[in-house]
């Protein structure tokens, strides 16, 4: 151990984090469960943390992890829901909170390039200095890094117009799990074999460290049109989202909310019971009026009631504030939220299935949902569930538990089981469900064959104990 440090205090110098304070803010991501065991006093250290301030500093921190057989955690900003980020004893958390900035901005071709430790918020209001923007935001925008944004597959609030993550990366650069550096060509498209930049979205930190992330920008449009309308039930939102879609029309806010969830977040602003659809209309000068009209038509014909546009404004208001589960711990309250997505078709059943499973689990109090990213074909569901279990000691269990009704659930019907949060430590037992045996061979195939010796980040995704 003592020459694995020597060796990374030479390349790193005060790039690595050796004090009980520094660890311990990197330890872990934002997962519910490690929360949990942390308020149990089960929270592990990793032996040091590695803080790499460029590329060529990641490729030397990952040969010495590599030569002496450590575990290496790759980090962004620990925002993660999943258990991506849980470190041991025995491993190294490669931070890449070092590893940021702008590197390039070219207006013309709307490209631009960040160190992937960059913070997602940062990286944004650098490129609308410009007049532009990547499109790209998710609720935990100010707590993420664009890498992280990369290796979860993320999806942002605008997504149903702007794409998730995979749309808006031009191009990536990665070091691979024996210290090797990979970039992918800088062109719009290609047609030369399956697309590698894929290893990487969604990779979760298993197939290697991205060390930069160039994006592919838009204008940032015009104020766009705010609107709101709220339905009897969930299922009629639903079928009026999918006719707005369905010739293609592209809000890049549209959000429905069931009854339950309507309730808490507009409760003076429509009949209980009722459920809320929130959307923003944006695009090249005069779309927006176009698009809104369009989707009044349709929302109209399936009976909804159009709401006051301040509902619309409250909603961005209050959109990136959620209490933390510190503070829900705090007060005797377990919650995690789970998204997964399927066609129009199963839609309906699906939330009706997966809330119905959650609610017979002991101890829930509350399992709802919203729909926040819609595709021709389809359509997301995040839920949310809270339980009060009576016991301190019965927390884990009851997690535990909701996962594996809404996972059991979901599956039964055939859902994608992860849109976009990644699978970490959480959902690995549904991987297989979710990839067929085959496809699972094949990433195994594929993991191995980069990583033999299984360091980069074991027990998420895929390969390791979960533990
Ligand atoms: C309040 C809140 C709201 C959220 N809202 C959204 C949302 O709207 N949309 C959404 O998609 N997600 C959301 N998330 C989840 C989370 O913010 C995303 O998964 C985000 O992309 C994680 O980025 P990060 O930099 O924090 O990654 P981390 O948490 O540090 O890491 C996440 C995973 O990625 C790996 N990783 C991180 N950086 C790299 C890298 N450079 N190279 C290789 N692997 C890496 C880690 O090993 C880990 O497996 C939310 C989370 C919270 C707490």
């Amino acid at each position: 151990m003592s020459d694995l440090i020597s060796e990374l205090g030479a390349v790193l110098g005060d790039g690595l984090i050796r004090d009980d304070a520094g660890r311990a803010e990197r330890a872990r991501d934002t997962w519910m469960r490690s929360e949990m065991r942390r308020e149990e006093g089960h929270l592990e250290l990793p032996m040091v943390v590695a803080a790499p301030a460029d590329t060529a500093q990641m490729s030397e921190v990952v040969k010495i992890c590599r030569a002496h057989g450590v575990k290496m955690i790759p980090r962004g900003g620990g925002s993660g829901v999943v258990g991506g980020v849980l470190a041991s004893p025995d491993s190294v958390v490669i931070s890449t909170e070092r590893v940021s900035g702008l590197r390039s901005l070219d207006a013309y071709n709307l490209l631009a390039t960040f160190g992937a430790g960059t913070n997602g918020y940062e990286a944004e209001m650098l490129v609308q200095e410009e007049g532009l923007t990547i499109g790209n935001w998710p609720q935990s925008i100010e707590v993420s890094t664009v890498g992280g944004w990369v290796a979860t597959r993320a999806s942002g609030q605008y997504s149903t117009a702007y794409g998730n993550i995979e749309d808006v990366v031009h191009s990536l650069e990665a070091v691979l799990p024996d210290g090797s550096i990979y970039r992918s060509r800088d062109t719009p498209r290609a047609s030369a074999g399956p697309d590698l930049r894929q290893l990487f979205l969604g990779g979760e930190g298993t197939m290697g460290v991205v060390t930069e992330v160039t994006f592919s920008l838009r204008p940032l449009p015009e104020p766009g049109v705010r609107q709101a309308f709220h339905f009897d039930d969930f299922e009629t939102g639903l079928a009026a989202i999918r006719e707005v879609i369905r010739p293609g029309w592209r809000p890049p806010v549209v959000r429905l909310y069931d009854g339950r969830e309507s309730w808490r977040h507009f409760k003076d602003k429509l009949p209980q019971g009722n459920c809320m659809l929130v959307f923003l209309h944006e695009g090249p000068p005069g779309v927006a009026p176009l698009q809104a009209a369009a989707a009044t038509e349709v929302c109209m014909a399936h009976g909804g009631t159009e709401a006051a546009t301040d509902v619309v404004d409250t909603w961005f208001d209050s959109r990136n504030t959620v209490p933390s589960w510190e503070e829900l711990l705090a007060q005797g309250v377990l919650a995690d939220t789970i998204e997964v997505a399927t066609d129009w078709s199963r839609l309906p059943a699906l939330y009706t299935a997966v809330t119905d499973a959650i609610s017979t689990v002991p101890g829930v109090v509350a399992a709802t949902a919203h729909t926040s990213h819609s595709y021709r074909s389809g359509a997301n569901l995040y839920f949310t569930f809270a339980a009060i279990p009576a016991e301190r000691s019965e927390f884990v269990a009851t997690y535990d538990a909701c996962w594996q009704a809404a996972m059991s659930a979901a599956s039964a019907l055939g859902a994608g089981l992860a849109h976009h949060h990644g699978i970490g430590r959480v959902r690995r037992k549904w991987l297989a469900e979710e990839l067929g045996e085959s496809g699972l061979t094949v990433l195994s195939a594929v993991k191995d064959a980069l990583d033999p010796d299984r360091l980069m980040n074991p027990g998420v995704l895929i390969g390791g104990d979960p533990s």
